[in-house]
């Protein structure tokens, strides 16, 4: 999964130096809140990416001088598992958080962990590294963080609120919780502010280029089938009806005429079937062309008489 786009993005994110220890805290409280498991039987993460493999054991030290009791092979592939099974390690982090191993309570986001502003990034970048994914920009928007914990669930909601100015959305699956954005200016700004610039560039190019995409064959669409040509007419009828009307002369003209124009009028951009049958009763789509054909002599012979 080295090649995905989520990949790529826990790559870039585990670019960013481990370097205050009340960060380095926050990044574990996020991995612990939003990995596989974490209670008072232990710790257990597991993930499929390299990068954030290689940040674990590193992150953990520096956070609470703590290593692993189970860490996967160097070079190891697939799905790396790590795990904390020691009690008094299980003890020492639960106690850094606020947390006994002999609470029943659920787990919550203590909120002085988070309080300051270096350690809520910090603390989201640890829950997307262990709980998170984002889909290739290409096939889509989706990012979104998966936890076990309900409450967890939303603090997190209200902290990216007051972080990022907006609320993810929220969804129940499989017994966890899923928050998730579908926006790819949400998507981006989240991801920058992870850590990610560079995968949020990324999205943003990704749907200029989308926009193009479309914009372009809205043209071509439009040049074939004569579109513009259609379009045109209808437009040339809609004046000449609009001029009638000015001269007072609509409401004398025989009923087909009349008809005919109201109906224009009323859809300028209907084709010329679809106007024929609208009359009472329909008519040909040829019998159409030729009232409308009429409008506009008439209103042409009408101009020419008031020059
Ligand atoms: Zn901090």
């Amino acid at each position: 999964m080295a090649s995905s786009f989520s990949g790529s993005v826990k790559a870039e994110l585990c670019r960013n130096n481990v370097q205050r220890q009340c960060c380095a805290r926050a990044e574990c409280f996020g991995v612990l809140l939003f990995c596989n498991s974490f209670g008072p039987a232990g710790v257990r993460i597991i993930t499929e990416s390299r990068e954030f493999a290689q940040r674990l054991p590193k992150l953990f030290k520096r956070a609470f001088s703590v290593a692993f009791d189970q860490a996967p092979e160097k070079d190891g592939a697939g799905k790396l598992i790590f795990q904390i099974t020691a009690p008094e390690k299980i003890r020492l982090i639960m106690d850094q958080f606020g947390f006994s191993p002999a609470d029943t309570l659920a787990l919550y986001v203590n909120l002085p962990v988070v309080e300051e502003d270096c350690c809520k990034a910090s603390f989201l970048r640890g829950a997307f590294l262990a709980g998170g994914s984002v889909t290739d920009p290409a096939k889509g928007y989706h990012l979104e963080l998966a936890t076990t914990h309900l409450s967890v669930c939303r603090e997190t909601y209200a902290l990216m609120e007051e972080v990022m100015g907006f609320y993810p959305k929220t969804a129940a699956r499989g017994g966890g919780q899923v928050l998730y954005l579908k926006q790819s200016e949400r998507i981006a700004d989240f991801l920058t502010y992870l850590g990610a610039p560079v995968a949020a560039m990324g999205i943003m190019e990704a749907r200029l280029e989308k926009e193009l995409n479309n914009k372009v064959n809205r043209r071509c669409n439009c040049d074939d089938a004569n579109t513009t040509k259609v379009v045109e007419a209808a437009q040339e009828q809609c004046e000449a009806i609009h001029f009638l009307r000015g001269q007072g002369r609509l409401e004398s003209l025989p009923d087909k005429l009349r008809f005919a124009a109201l109906a224009r009028e009323a859809h300028p951009e209907a084709s010329l079937t679809e106007l024929a049958e609208m009359m009472e009763p329909p008519i040909t789509k040829s019998a159409m062309s030729h009232r409308l054909r009429r409008l506009t002599e008439l209103a042409e012979e009408g101009k020419e008489a008031s020059t």
